[in-house]
């Protein structure tokens, strides 16, 4: 609440300021803005007086062309023979005179225009001017006809006006326009901490409460929000608090939300920048940003200092050439001596949030900086419930509404994925009209979150439906017939997403950390369920598969190379290794460190676990062939399958109790 007004006012501040840089003292100070008019009035008045004269000079200029008539050379030579020229101007390249008024060329030329003139006209003799021609008679000839006539030198303000004055004056111009833009620049940097550094008031509004599971990084950082709430207990016993703490996890585990909860609990300022802030076109500008931040911070002390995003200004020194990197080595320097620079008990806490801490300098994480890691974990089934529950405060859920039933079918997911399952699932409630959230809206919006949203207006025609069918129920025929496969939740044949035109929706009934040998190869089983029952079924197979077929490749290759369970390879760990710790699926391309003749006894094992999977697959099919049918036949008619229809049909007694006995 008290977070607008505050920052409003430093804006103001910061943009009065602007024009002068002198004003870096204390904003907000009256006589600095009083004083802002005074000392510009010299300059302006000098500026107003110039242009003034401008205007003046042209302006004369102008009356003056406009006062004279034009003339063609040849009639002005005309107008001599005929005696109506009485004084002529010679200029350099001009010729002004008068004609004598009521003289039958100008009666001439008035009959078209005006005829109530030519009475007025005898009285005012005619001014004119002419471009002056090569005519070496011409002195002689205004002498003949006895014209009164005089040389005229170019004025010299002119010509100096012309050639000198106007140049400057545009490049003056154009250069206090230039100027002005930078020292707007500058300036905004010497008075960044009042306009950049965001001010939140006491209360973030956020408590451990809007932050569910976690419990370990809660447990530690409460040690943080005791001590700044009561930082004299542990001055008195010696204890030396952390100066900085870095919340590492994968993206939308809450680190932010965690960081302003923090400020939250111990009821302190909260300082908050994201690391991409200090960079800036100029170098040295987020240097002064973080010395501006800390001194800030000391100000308000105790309070939170939050540096978001942190890999963007505190990777490695030293990696990459270029501007950029210069700018965020010095950025990082500051960073690192300004750390040392506080004493461990001032009251300043350095928060800061990453999701890429491998890449981060060494020096930031020594004891003394940033000496204590809290991990925010992808939360387990009780925390994801528990986030569930948190975003449901406050929207109307149906009576028989199970969180723990979505929690458990949605491993995986991280705190910000949640978030947008009871979103989504509040925004599906609305769409129908529903008073309030029941299961199924909850179930389609992990799916939609899973899948992407359907799209029922993609029509696949009947053969193509056809196959798909029978593909999704080889998927999931498999997944039956095999003890270690994730239960199926879900088959349907309804396009998603981009690509997807069926899926078949396993989940586990558990969290699960290890996987067993047997448990991946009856997962890369499952994968080739789709294909192989094309290939049973249709005799011919076609594109549908190749997503499936990507996914099991991997996960042959992860098994060779990654977790030894090849049969010629050894205990070797042949893949390079992983950098990108919290963000999976971001492998950096290192080069392999092992010989050719590995590599292909690599590609050849992959190949043996695939064709092994896929024969396994093709004989549960095969020897399930009726139910595959059945399964697939009321899939085409209903388009989605739950868990329960497909158990109810696959345990089928007329046909299922012979396949159960030729299991063994
Ligand atoms: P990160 O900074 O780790 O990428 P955020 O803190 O920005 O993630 O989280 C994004 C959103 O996800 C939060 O605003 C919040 O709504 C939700 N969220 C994430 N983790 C949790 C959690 N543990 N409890 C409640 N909500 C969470
Ligand atoms: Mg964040
Ligand atoms: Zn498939």
């Amino acid at each position: 609440m008290t977070e607008q007004p505050r920052r409003k006012a430093s804006k103001r501040n910061a943009s009065k300021g602007a024009p002068r840089r002198k004003l870096e003292t204390r904003p907000g100070a009256g006589p600095g803005g009083a004083g802002n008019g005074l000392p510009h009035s010299p300059r302006f008045l000098f500026g107003y007086l110039a242009v003034a004269f401008l205007a003046l000079w042209l302006w004369q200029d102008v009356a003056r062309s406009l006062a004279y008539k034009a003339l063609p050379y040849s009639e002005f030579k005309a107008a001599l023979v005929r005696g109506e020229v009485t004084k002529v101007s010679l200029g350099k390249d001009q010729i002004e005179g008068e004609l004598r008024a009521a003289a039958p060329a100008a009666a001439e030329k008035g009959v078209v225009t005006s005829r109530d003139d030519t009475p007025a006209a005898p009285a005012e003799p005619q001014l004119f001017r002419t471009v002056r021609v090569e005519d070496p008679n011409l002195v002689e000839e205004l002498v003949e006809h006895g014209v009164e006539f005089v040389g005229v030198r170019p004025s010299f303000l002119n010509q100096f006006l012309i050639a000198w004055a106007l140049p400057i004056a545009l490049l003056l111009v154009f250069w206090i326009f230039l100027s002005r833009r930078l020292m707007g620049a500058g300036s905004s940097v010497m008075s960044f901490g009042k306009s950049q550094a965001r001010l939140v008031a006491e209360r973030t509004g956020v408590t451990f409460d809007d932050v569910a599971g976690c419990d370990e990084a809660k447990l530690e950082l409460r040690e943080v929000v005791q001590f700044l709430r009561d930082a004299e207990r542990f001055r008195a016993l010696g204890a030396r608090i952390p100066k900085g703490v870095l919340l590492v996890g994968a993206p939308g585990t809450g680190k932010t939300l965690m960081a302003r909860a923090v400020a939250g609990e111990a009821g302190v300022p909260f300082f908050s920048l994201s690391g991409s802030e200090f960079v800036e076109m100029f170098v040295g500008v987020g240097a002064a940003r973080v010395r501006d931040l800390f001194e800030q911070a000391k100000r308000h002390a105790p309070c939170i200092v939050f540096i978001d995003e942190l890999d963007a200004i505190g990777r490695q020194r030293g990696v990459h050439m270029g501007v950029t990197n210069d700018e965020r080595e010095q950025t990082l320097n500051q960073l690192l001596v300004e750390m040392d620079g506080f004493e461990p008990n001032s009251g300043v806490i350095l928060l800061s949030a990453t999701n890429r801490p491998d890449v981060l300098d060494r020096a930031l994480l020594r004891p003394g900086r940033f000496d204590r890691q809290v991990v925010l974990d992808a939360p387990d089934v009780i925390g994801r419930e528990a986030i569930l529950r948190v975003h449901g405060r406050g929207k109307p859920l149906a009576g028989g509404v199970d969180l723990g039933a979505i929690a458990r079918g949605t491993p995986g997911f991280a705190g910000a994925d949640l978030a947008n399952v009871m979103n989504e699932a509040a925004l599906l409630a609305a769409r129908e009209g529903a008073s309030a959230i029941g299961q199924a809206h909850l179930e389609a919006a992990v799916e939609k979150v899973v899948a992407g949203p359907e799209r029922r207006s993609r029509r696949l025609n009947e053969e193509d439906k056809r196959r798909v069918a029978y593909h999704e129920v080889g998927h999931a025929l498999v997944a039956a017939r095999c003890a270690h496969a994730d239960p199926v939740h879900k088959i349907s044949i309804v396009p998603r997403g981009r690509a997807a035109l069926g899926y078949t929706l396993q989940l586990p009934a558990g969290d699960q950390f290890l996987l067993s040998q047997p448990a991946i190869l009856e997962r890369i089983q499952v994968m080739m369920g789709g294909r192989a029952a094309e290939e049973v079924v249709f005799g011919v197979v076609s594109t549908g598969a190749q997503d499936d077929l990507e996914r099991a490749t991997a996960l042959a290759r992860e098994m060779v190379t990654m977790y030894a369970m090849g049969k010629s390879l050894g205990l070797v760990h042949w893949a390079p290794p992983r950098s990108h710790v919290f963000l999976p699926g971001s492998e950096a391309y290192a080069p392999r460190d092992f010989s050719e003749q590995t590599a292909r006894e690599i590609d050849q094992e992959v190949k043996a676990i695939l064709d092994a999977a896929y024969a396994a697959a093709r004989a549960i099919l095969t020897r399930e062939r009726e139910a595959l049918e059945r399964i697939a036949q009321e899939l085409l008619q209903r388009e989605t399958l739950d868990a329960s229809t497909f158990r109810a049909l696959l345990a089928d007694p007329a046909e299922s109790a012979p396949a159960d006995t030729a299991t063994p």
